[in-house]
Parts: structure tokens; sequence; C-alpha cells
């Protein structure tokens, strides 16, 4: 992201080693990186519980997402069992999956959503210009190459058009305070290649054309319903307060950032 090749060790293990940037993000050495991309490790109970937290919770990044684009068509990258989807359809948004594991392509299929086979790093199998949104939910950070990512989630979305990424933090307290034991540097790390604190992805987004529209989730959600934004009204002062300090003090394990398409693109 930064352009700078040096880099210094941060933490090894016996199966991977991650390396920290100048710039400070940290991402685990090329040569570590498989040749072909792996299908994740197969979804399990730890991806069915909860669908109703799950769901309510990607309704709120979608709405998040509503506050600086129009509604319309929505791709979800990486869809797993589609809660996502399900929140946007709740919403009534046209929605569209993609993700690489075959199992939870049948489910999405199953559960009557539109779904397709489709790495994060591309190509996805739309035209471009097709989406008003791009959800990436915690799929950046498994692939070695984001920028191929965050150009195929440009060329699919149409000027005017929203990307909402969230991923793990590499600012929180926890990962910063003692790396060697942390979930991020252990059992996380596995899988993941990258990982970023909001001014790494900001970074990367601009270069790659997109315009920081938000960091962190929106206090206040237009296209809520009226029921909700009395809720946020009464809570606002409150909210304001916490999130401010979960800010300042690093206290998110993940981070939301949401970008914007340029109305007018001179060139892709
Ligand atoms: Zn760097």
């Amino acid at each position: 992201v930064c352009g700078s090749t040096e880099r210094s060790p941060f933490v090894e293990r016996e199966t991977f080693t991650f390396v920290r940037c100048s710039c400070d993000l940290v991402y685990k050495s090329r040569d570590q990186v498989p040749s072909s991309q792996q299908p994740p490790a197969l979804w399990n109970e730890r991806y069915t519980k909860r669908r109703r937290h799950r769901v309510a919770k990607s309704r709120r990044q979608i709405l998040d997402l509503l506050n600086h684009v129009a509604p319309g068509p929505l791709l979800d990258v990486g869809c797993s069992l589609g809660y996502t989807m399900e929140a946007a359809k709740q919403l009534g948004l046209d929605a569209h999956g993609i993700d690489v594991n075959p199992d939870v392509l049948e489910m999405c299929r199953e559960r009557g959503f539109d779904v397709e086979f489709g790495d994060v790093e591309g190509p996805y199998p739309f035209e471009n210009d097709t989406f008003r949104m791009v959800i990436m939910k915690h799929v950046l950070e498994h692939t070695p190459d984001p920028r191929s990512a965050i150009r195929e989630a440009r060329r699919v979305l149409a000027p005017g058009g929203g990307l909402f990424v969230a991923l793990p933090n590499l600012d929180f307290y926890r990962a910063a305070r003692s790396p060697e034991t942390h979930h991020f540097f252990n059992t996380g790390g596995n899988q993941h290649f990258v990982y970023y604190a909001t001014r790494h992805l900001s970074r990367l987004l601009e270069q790659e054309g997109l315009q920081l529209a938000r960091v962190h989730p929106h206090l206040w959600q237009r296209h809520a319903t009226p029921l909700e934004k009395l809720a946020s009204a009464a809570l606002l002062p409150l909210r304001a307060v916490v999130s401010a300090t979960r800010t300042r003090l690093d206290l998110r394990p993940e981070f939301w950032l949401m970008a914007t398409q340029p109305e007018a693109t001179l060139q892709r």
C-alpha cells in the first residue's frame, strides 16, 4: 500500500510468519502464500449460530452505507450463508452473493438466494457498473492481493455506488498489546494474509480511485424505520460518547469503512 519493501519480523509461528511494513501494515511473507486460492475451512455451526444477530448486524451495515448511496442492487462478496442478502431483501433490495465455498453456495440456493461462484480477487461474474452497493465483510484479510479485489469491486460498482468493508482491526488494543497470544496471529493467522488499520485501507481505496465516505458506524441512519430513528434519537448522546471512546482507546476488534465510487468516472 505504501510502496515500501522494508519490513521487520512481527510474529513467527511454526506454519506462518507475519512481518510489519515500515507503514505498520502487517502481512504474511509472500512465499507463504499458497499458489492457488483454497476454499476457507468448511462452514460449521459457528456460522449458523446467531443467525438473527448476524442478519440484524448486516441490516445496520447496509443502512450505514445507504447514508451515502441511493438504494439499488447489492453484491455481497464472500456471502457465506447469506446473512447480508437476507438483510438486503428485508430492506427491499435486489441482493446477489458470491463465494468460493461450494457448500455455502448450495445452502444459499436452497434458501432462495441468488449466488454465483466467485473469488474475492475476481473475476466477479457480472458486467461493469452492475451494482449500487458492494459489501466485503471479513474477506479482504483472506487475500494476498487486496488491490485486485478492490479493482474488481470498483468495476462492478455503478458511478455513485458505495463499497462497505469490515475487517479485523490491527489497532485493536489487545492485538497490539500482545500479538503473540492474540487470536489474530494464532488461529486467525492461518487464514489471514493482511492485517489493516483504518489508515491502511483508506489509503488503498483512495489509491484505487474510491472516495472515503466514513470510518466506523454511523450514529444516525437516514433510511432507518421511524421506530429505529426514534430509538437512535433517544440514545444519540450516549452512543456518541461510547463510539468516540471505542475509537480513541482502540477498543474495536473490527472496523467498518465506507467509500464511494465517483459519479463521473473518467477512466477505470
Ligand atoms: Zn507499507
